[in-house]
């Protein structure tokens, strides 16, 4: 029998929603992070530790492989920064909707918390690739009616005050992470810890791995501990004491306090330390693959935690993400396949030097436009930009260029420069606020010799315009405490050179003069600059092959091996597929 054609039924074309169901087939490994930078709408993020999260998962998109990310929904972010006249931090709630970008789950699980029920829901957020992938991430949310007014907070402010709400928010992600996974029907082949703020999902998953009551002898563990390790990741990502949690176990009993406390209590005491409940070290004693973040900082972190094997798996950033529109125009045209392969940049130097500066010149005038408009600095596109963005706080030494003003005058006297700073202070970290309010000093005083524009809230969307518009990228900080650094790498994809401290990546990626140049204190960074770095600059237009050189270096030998995709081959061939 002949079927009828049918008339063509038109579909309305509003993007429908991608639901949770396309995401529960095969076995995925879950990310866990306290914070992940999904977008500049969504503040939901302090610094590198979430973009790297953020760049992990657009990778996992474009690469197919099959991830969940696993967060806190932070209703009220991290802060948005109002900076006064003379720099001082004033810090806003940055309230975002997550009803706008995210779809609702209907499951929702109890954790408790000081012997009270707390209800965590669900958001679902798709991270959609350029490439066609998707990556699901779930942000975990207690401001549910079912819950009382405080425990309703528990997931709005990220890295919010004191310990009690700290660890509160750890159970939410570490216990109800594991269980609204469970509950949604995710089957999860790994779990990977990002930073030690997750290590609680590891007790959950032991809950999860008991022994039968009867089948333990007196004396003999009641877990499965080392089934669970079989399927933990942690990685490390800070050798700064205060970046690793420690709670006090009267502050664990308060909050775990329930009829199954004793034995979990004495088993956290096991795994996480005698004294004090220090995440990072629950972290590594439920997990068989830990690493760091640099070759460096995998070094430093094994002397830290003696008895525990540290491997190295350096940091790398998104490709697409992190390269300016000129500069993705440039690639298709000369390295077709770049954003998904980002290793055939080895191939750039094929790219005609007219070509990258032009692609360059446009970025610039596009951080320019954006100081101008943010500040009201007016920079000159003849003259080259120092960028120095990033978290603002002591160990980074973002003073550091400011050491002598008298030797900073007369470099520029003999070869103009203007700098483009940013970044936020932790609302607690007091040095990091006078620092903030000293760069402005430092601007002041140089008012008329050397322009510098201090940009208000430093985000994922001005770090793309920073990263790409400055010529060259600066980072100082105090050795050996920058684990890896990521900023210089965005900075090499768009063809910035670094001008940095041999540490983190930079240990790695620096060669002399080609990718960029390394410096040790304030003395040397005024000689580079004074000596080669600048000189250099202003000889590209007599001398094309010097600074267009260093271009092509940061691009072929940085941008091509310090990217998100290598870094993500290497966790799954190493860290997941074990
Ligand atoms: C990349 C990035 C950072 C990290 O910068 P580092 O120099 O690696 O510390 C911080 N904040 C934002 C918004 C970023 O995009």
């Amino acid at each position: 029998m002949r079927r009828r054609a049918r008339a063509p039924i038109i579909r309305p074309m509003a993007a429908q929603p991608i639901g949770i169901d396309s995401f529960l087939g095969d076995p995925r490994v879950a990310y866990f992070s306290m914070e992940i930078a999904l977008r500049s709408e969504i503040p939901t993020y302090a610094g590198g530790l979430g973009v790297l999260a953020g760049d992990t998962l657009r990778t996992a998109a474009d690469l197919r492989l099959p991830m969940v990310g696993v967060t806190l929904v932070s209703r009220a972010g991290y802060f948005r920064q109002e900076l006064d006249a003379s720099g001082r931090q004033i810090e806003h709630p940055a309230h975002w909707d997550p009803a706008r970008w995210g779809v609702p789950l209907d499951a929702k699980v109890a954790v408790r918390i000081a012997g009270r029920s707390v209800w965590v829901g669900a958001w679902l957020y798709v991270i959609e690739s350029p490439l066609g992938g998707l990556a699901p991430v779930i942000l975990l949310d207690t401001d549910l009616p079912e819950n009382a007014s405080g425990d309703r907070e528990f997931t709005h402010q990220l890295y919010g005050d004191g310990d009690d709400y700290r660890l509160a928010q750890e159970m939410v992600l570490g216990l109800g992470g594991v269980r609204i996974l469970h509950a949604l029907g995710f089957r999860i082949s790994d779990y990977h810890m990002n930073e030690g703020h997750s290590a609680l999902l590891g007790l959950e998953l032991l809950r999860r791995n008991a022994y039968r009551p009867e089948d333990v002898r007196p004396g003999e563990p009641a877990y499965d501990l080392p089934r669970v390790r079989g399927r933990c990741r942690f990685t490390t990502h800070t050798p700064v004491e205060a970046g690793h949690d420690r709670f006090s176990y009267d502050l664990v009993a308060r909050l775990f306090a329930g009829k199954t406390a004793p034995v979990e209590l004495s088993l956290l005491r096991e795994l996480g330390g005698a004294d004090v409940l220090n995440m990072t070290r629950l972290a590594l004693n439920l997990s068989d693959f830990v690493n760091g973040v640099a070759k460096r900082h995998a070094e430093i972190s094994s002397g830290m935690f003696p008895g525990y094997k540290v491997r190295a798996i350096t940091n790398g950033v998104h490709p697409y993400t992190w390269t300016a529109q000129s500069f993705r125009a440039l690639y298709d045209r000369y390295v077709p396949g770049w954003s998904v392969e980002p290793e055939l940049l080895v191939r750039a130097d094929a790219i005609p030097a007219e070509a990258l500066s032009a692609a360059h010149v446009s970025a610039k005038g596009e951080l320019i436009e954006r100081v101008r408009a943010l500040t009201g600095v007016g920079l000159d596109a003849a003259r080259p930009i120092l960028g120095f963005a990033r978290r603002m706080t002591a160990y980074k030494r973002p003073d550091l260029l400011f050491t002598d003003m008298e030797r900073l005058r007369r470099i520029a006297a003999q070869a103009p420069f203007q700098i483009v700073l940013g970044g936020k202070a932790h609302p607690h970290d007091e040095e990091g606020k006078r620092l903030i309010a000293l760069l402005h000093e430092h601007a002041r005083a140089l008012a008329g010799i050397v322009p510098v524009a201090y940009l208000p809230e430093y985000d994922l969307a001005l770090a793309q315009l920073v990263v790409a518009g400055a010529d060259l990228w600066l980072n100082t900080p105090l050795p050996p405490f920058e684990a890896s650094g990521t900023s210089g790498m965005k900075a090499a994809f768009n063809g910035v050179p670094s001008l940095s401290v041999l540490d983190g990546w930079w240990a790695e990626g620096c060669i002399e003069g080609v990718t960029g140049w390394s410096v040790e204190d304030a003395a040397a960074l005024y000689d580079k600059l004074e000596r080669i770095v600048l000189p250099l600059f202003y000889a590209r237009a007599a001398d094309p092959g010097g600074w267009i050189g260093v271009m092509r270096g940061a691009i072929t030998k940085n941008a091509a091996y310090f990217n998100s995709h290598r870094m993500m081959r290497r966790y799954a061939t190493e860290a997941y597929l074990r």
